[in-house]
């Protein structure tokens, strides 16, 4: 058992990459170009949804960026949504373009996603950038585990040649992180619901990254001793219980939780992973903000090459 587990505090980092943002955004106007501009589409009132849009336009304009927002109804037809992209398409101070997900069940979301320009897709969800993940071609990369890896390298974490399970293959966390770490020449294992022994294997990692959606669920024996692990999974817990255990190391959190009625865990057991890990990220506080400030930093890259500067 490692005597001590190596806290990765992802909002320090995201706090630097953000600061970095917003001075190359300086750099730009500072030669008279405008700001980076980034658009939003937020289709109908899904609360979590305005606190993501909320905190992600927040941050765009603490960094210099322009925001411009495009509300639509719960009842915004296909057609209506698709024009919405298409205007932002065709509008030369647009340089990202976010669709908020998830969409009312009568939108394609897939549609939407591939109707957005490539050039100005910051999410990296069009096929497009997907391909180039998958090739090795330059292109954007979802903002989560492009998080992730961030953190891994400036925590200077080694990648090459190390045993990396990612529990999860979604499209927007699973997968594009498993193509991320190979590229970096990790030896990676996707895990997902079918996955036999699932806690055999991924005890097998030297880099564990969890992105289920179910609370605590990688327990100890899921943790090869001084792995890291990656909590990319964002659960209310509303019962005590529950939360007796997983706070057991920390009751000032325990007596928040009553409080307040409920707390965010992660998909990682908070305690096991202090116990079994060499290094963990938190949540709250771990790759969260790194969603956002690489949002930022997308957005950036994607005005950088639009005016012809490269990334
Ligand atoms: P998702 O689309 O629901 O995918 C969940 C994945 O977990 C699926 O591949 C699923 O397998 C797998 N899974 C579910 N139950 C499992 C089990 N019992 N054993 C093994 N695998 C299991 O979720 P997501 O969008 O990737 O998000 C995952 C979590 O990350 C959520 O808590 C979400 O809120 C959070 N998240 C956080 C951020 C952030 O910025 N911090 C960003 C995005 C997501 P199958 O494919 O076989 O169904």
């Amino acid at each position: 058992m490692p005597t001590t587990s190596r806290r990765l505090d992802g909002r320090t980092q995201a706090e630097s990459i953000r600061r970095e943002v917003a001075a190359g955004v300086r750099e730009m106007t500072a030669r008279g170009a405008a700001a980076p501009c980034l658009a939003v589409v937020l289709v109908g009132e899904n609360p979590a949804s305005l606190v993501y849009v909320g905190s992600k336009m927040r941050a765009s304009e603490e960094a210099g960026l322009r925001t411009r927002e495009r509300r639509l109804p719960a009842t915004a037809t296909q057609a209506q949504v698709l024009e919405a992209v298409r205007a932002l398409n065709a509008d030369r101070e647009v340089d990202g373009i976010l669709v908020q997900m998830p969409l009312p069940a009568a939108v394609d979301a897939r549609a939407v996603i591939e109707a957005i320009d490539p050039a100005k897709d910051v999410d990296g969800f069009h096929p497009l950038n997907v391909g180039r993940l998958c090739s090795g071609g330059a292109g954007f990369v979802p903002c989560t585990p492009l998080g992730i890896v961030e953190l891994l390298e400036r925590e200077k974490i080694a990648i090459a040649g190390r045993e990396a399970v990612v529990i999860g293959r979604s499209d927007i966390v699973g997968k594009p992180m498993a193509a991320l770490l190979l590229r970096r020449h990790a030896t990676v294992t996707v895990c997902h619901s079918r996955t036999e022994s699932l806690a055999r294997v991924a005890a097998r990692a030297d880099i564990l990254v969890a992105a289920i959606g179910r609370p605590a669920f990688v327990t100890r024996e899921f943790i090869k001793p001084g792995a890291t692990v990656i909590d990319v999974g964002m659960n209310q817990v509303t019962d005590v219980a529950a939360a007796r255990d997983l706070f057991s190391d920390d009751p000032a959190r325990l007596q928040a939780m009553k409080t307040r009625g409920s707390a965010l865990v992660g998909d990682v057991h908070p305690a096991h992973v202090k116990e079994a890990a060499g290094a963990y990220t938190p949540v709250p506080g771990g790759v969260g903000p790194l969603t956002v400030a690489m949002l930022l930093s997308n957005t950036l890259a994607a005005a950088r090459v639009r005016r012809g500067g490269g990334a």
